[in-house]
């Protein structure tokens, strides 16, 4: 009997009409002779309650207490779909990340799994059960709740295929598939029938939320056939495929943008060796991922200014570890601004293909868009611009790289 595992998302299971829709979708499957796993996520705008509640009370909180309620809106959700499973006439049990068997580091918040348990979900299907796990969630070495990150339900979903070893991991969601950008931005956005691990990895990394970039690098690694699907319609996804399956490959094959974005700037900082260490040392260490880095030409030689990137999460940290430094670094102050956004252009064509950084600097100058930072890989280009042009610019380059619908 094939095994697959099926997450659904947020907007999947955002009410009780929709999770009785999952619920007979399951069913489907289950009466073809599949066996299934279910990884849910919470109800659609739940998770973000939960997190805003957290920030209100305390954005510096513990993180371990911050995980406690966080992965609270998944336990819901699982309870919810295994009920409705069962009153359709299926077999169905809950799990939550622990009782899952699934194990992750003490990184509260941003959680990696570290090995799956694959018996209880085993014996569950055995039982001739449809298992239901939360998604975003497992247990910390310290016995405490984890969670895996914003969108951490998808990763969920491939570490218990590569787990159980299941034939296909299906992600549905609320679009139905991958397109070459956000369709609810881009409304002449195309969907990409296949996409390369590589491209996807790429373009997750840069905000395209639809899959988590963890997600896509465990799939890559495990070689989990991941497929993009709608809930609402059963027209084929996307798959995320190996390089040599993709036929028709195109120089771009995406633009993606994240808001996730903060960019902090050390103002008139000593310009001598050590310095960079001294800043990067305390932010790594407090677990906070830095971005874009752009250090300036210093004027007096003697003074120089560096700006970069963090998550807009990860801000007031980062802004109270800097003040922390401030006399033994040596600076005159630290400027913050969250009205930014990131805006990328992947495709792996970009390897043998020149011009495709001048055009997006072209479009955007067209524009009369600045550009505050940039940043580059082998297959993708990033800029940061002011958050007021993230549209204007997201569509301006769809359309330079031709990759606008007909
Ligand atoms: P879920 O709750 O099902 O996990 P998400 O909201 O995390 O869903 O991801 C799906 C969303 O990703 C879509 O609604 C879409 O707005 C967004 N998205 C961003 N970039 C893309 C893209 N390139 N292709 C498809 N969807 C995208
Ligand atoms: N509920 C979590 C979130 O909103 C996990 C997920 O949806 O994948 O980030
Ligand atoms: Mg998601």
């Amino acid at each position: 009997m094939t095994l697959v595992v099926q997450k659904y998302g947020g907007t999947s299971v955002a009410d009780l009409a929709r999770i009785r829709s999952v619920a007979a979708r399951v069913k489907r499957h289950v009466e073809q002779g599949e066996r299934v796993c279910v990884v849910v996520s919470a109800m659609a705008g739940t998770t973000n309650q939960l997190v805003a509640w957290v920030q209100e009370l305390d954005p510096l909180c513990d993180p371990a207490e911050y995980d406690q309620v966080v992965s609270s809106g998944e336990q819901v959700t699982v309870g919810l779909l295994a009920i409705a499973l069962r009153k359709a006439g299926v077999p169905a049990r809950s799990f939550l990340g622990w009782q899952a068997g699934i194990a992750t580091d003490d990184a509260h918040g941003k959680a990696r799994i570290l090995r799956i348990d694959p018996e209880p979900l085993r014996r569950c299907l055995e039982r001739g059960e449809v298992p239901v796990v939360a998604g975003f969630q497992g247990l910390g070495p310290d016995g405490r709740v984890t969670t895996l990150g914003r969108g951490g339900s998808d990763t969920s979903a491939v570490a218990l295929a590569a787990a159980l070893r299941a034939e296909r991991c299906d992600i549905f969601t609320d679009v139905d598939g991958v397109y070459t950008s956000d369709p609810r931005i881009v409304s002449r956005a195309q969907k990409l029938a296949r996409i390369t691990y590589e491209e996807m990895l790429e373009m997750a990394s840069v905000g395209a939320k639809v899959l988590q970039t963890r997600a896509v690098a465990l799939a890559m690694r495990h070689k989990v056939r991941l497929q993009v699907l709608s809930s609402f319609t059963d027209v084929p996804g996307t798959l995320v495929v190996d390089e040599d399956e993709v036929v028709e490959s195109q120089v771009v094959s995406g633009i993606a943008y994240s808001r996730d974005e903060a960019k902090l700037s050390v103002v008139r900082v000593r310009d001598r060796p050590g310095v960079a260490a001294a800043i990067f040392g305390p932010l790594a260490e407090a677990n906070i991922n830095v971005d874009m880095i752009v250090q300036s030409v210093s004027r007096d030689g003697v003074h120089t200014n560096i700006t970069f990137t963090v998550s807009r999460a990860d801000l007031p940290r980062a802004r109270a570890i800097l003040a922390e430094l401030k006399d033994q670094v040596g600076f005159e102050r630290v400027d913050a601004d969250d009205e930014v956004v990131k805006v990328s252009v992947i495709g792996v064509g970009m390897r043998s293909h020149a011009g495709i950084a001048h055009r997006m600097f072209r479009t955007l100058a067209d524009k009369g868009i600045n550009i505050q930072a940039i940043s580059t890989s082998e297959i993708k280009i990033s800029v940061l611009i002011a958050e007021e042009y993230a549209e204007l610019a997201l569509r301006a380059l769809h359309q330079a790289y031709g990759l606008d619908r007909a």
